[in-house]
């Protein structure tokens, strides 16, 4: 089979690594890929960006691709898959109206209201003083989330009410997000543990994936500002089996039967971000594809082929899928200054791993010579770690990036410090 993949990131280099170690593919073709993807088995890429979709058609034609992988959300939001179908490739993502659950926060709030899934108390908002008298009036803490895609970054959980009519005047009057911000959810603020679940998805065949919890503060003991996550492991010990199942059965099931329902049947990952709350699973938002970074610690996991499985769960069938006991935490390498501004091109090498289990995820590198790499986005690498107990994965981890100095990078000291903890209690 040949398999082309939308992306480049550090989730298409999971993705793609994963793809490789199936038997029956012989050619995988990424778009725009990375200098690491092209160095992975039976692996090309090509230099188109994910918005050019008319590139991406032909280039996924020319291949004769058996199947089409779209890793990043921006392409799924604007309909590439759409593209895809009417042109007669088979494609695993959702359309463009399934992938709204991602592309517009109102319409997965609406959803989950209408279908009764719990989620956080919300109002939405087109003008700007009407958000902030939602604010005054509600108080805080209270969270403001730009409607469409920011790239991870258009939420705020704001501590004050001056902090929220700030966050507000940003969104909608100074459109740090574009026309992202035209229209903001004003949500209640959750407390809890947070868990990413997601599962593969074909109309109301849904099938969960081991879980995961990210790391989305910049800095050590989650300070600093949100970013596209700094980390991750799997599983999430915090949430029990039982946890588990009602998250199933309360968000996944009756969100993929939702979409049934609405006339938009959802096909590829859909991606719950849940609050462990008081009263129970919450959702925060849905993605309509693999988590980044948790792909990089749930493939891993993966035992059976994941050809296999999105070709089974498009025929409609239910696949049993095994996952490795071993548990798996990733460590970002950032760039420093992210997820602000940062300075591109630092020269760095990257550490043999000789160890079962551990890869090296590049998110943000370009291939200099020799040895040497640069850093090429905010976030660069993640070393991703399988192990028999947390705290050996752990270990092994920062071992490795603890063997030199890393001018130019950054990387968080504590992920899985919440697991730690928890298990401590
Ligand atoms: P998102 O971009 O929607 O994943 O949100 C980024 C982060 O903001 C989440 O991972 C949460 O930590 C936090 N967040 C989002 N919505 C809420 C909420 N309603 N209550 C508390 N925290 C939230």
């Amino acid at each position: 089979m040949n398999i082309f993949i939308v992306g480049g990131g550090g989730r298409e280099h999971a993705i793609a690594w994963k793809v490789a170690q199936s038997d029956r593919v012989t050619g995988i073709l990424a778009a725009p890929g990375s200098d690491a993807i092209a160095q992975l088995d039976k692996c090309e890429v090509v230099n188109i960006s994910v918005d050019d979709h008319d590139e991406l058609l032909q280039a996924a034609k020319d291949f004769q691709a058996d199947l089409v992988i779209v890793g990043p959300e921006a392409p799924l939001v604007a309909g590439f898959t759409d593209m895809c179908e009417h042109a007669g490739l088979r494609v695993f993502g959702p359309s463009k109206q399934a992938a709204q659950l991602e592309g517009s926060k109102q319409f997965a709030k609406d959803i989950m209201q209408k279908y009764d899934i719990p989620t956080a108390r919300y109002g939405t908002f087109t003008d700007l003083e009407a958000a902030k008298a939602y604010v005054t009036e509600q108080g805080a803490p209270i969270v403001v989330k730009a409607d469409g895609l920011a790239a991870g970054k258009g939420v705020v959980v704001a501590e004050t009410v001056a902090e929220a009519h700030e966050a507000i005047e940003m969104m909608m009057s100074s459109r740090a997000f574009g026309d992202a911000g035209e229209s903001v959810v004003i949500e209640e603020c959750l407390i809890g543990e947070e868990l990413s679940f997601m599962a593969f998805v074909h109309g109301e065949l849904v099938i969960p994936m081991v879980t995961a919890q990210d790391h989305k503060r910049a800095f050590d003991r989650d300070q600093g500002p949100n970013t596209g996550g700094m980390g991750a492991y799997s599983p999430v010990p915090q949430f029990n089996d039982a946890l588990l199942k009602e998250a199933e059965k309360r968000v996944l099931r009756p969100m993929a039967t939702a979409m049934v329902k609405e006339g938009m049947p959802f096909t590829g990952i859909l991606y719950a971000g849940l609050m462990m709350t008081n009263e129970g699973p919450k959702v925060i938002e849905f993605n309509t594809r693999f988590g980044d970074p948790e792909a990089q610690v749930v493939l891993p996991r993966l035992v059976t082929d994941l050809v296999d499985i999105m070709e089974a769960i498009m025929d409609g069938h239910e696949i049993p899928i095994v996952w490795r006991d071993e548990v798996c935490v990733g460590v970002v390498l950032a760039s420093e200054g992210y997820p602000g501004s940062y300075e591109k091109g630092v020269e760095f090498t990257i550490p043999n791993l000789t160890k079962v289990g551990q890869q090296w995820f590049h998110a943000g590198t370009r291939f200099k010579e020799d040895a040497t790499w640069t850093n090429a986005g905010g976030r660069v690498l993640l070393l991703s770690t399988l192990g028999t107990s947390f705290e050996g994965a752990l270990e092994d981890t920062y071992e490795i990036l603890m063997t030199r100095e890393w001018p130019g990078l950054f990387y968080r000291k504590d992920i899985g410090h919440k697991l730690l903890e928890f298990r401590d209690r």
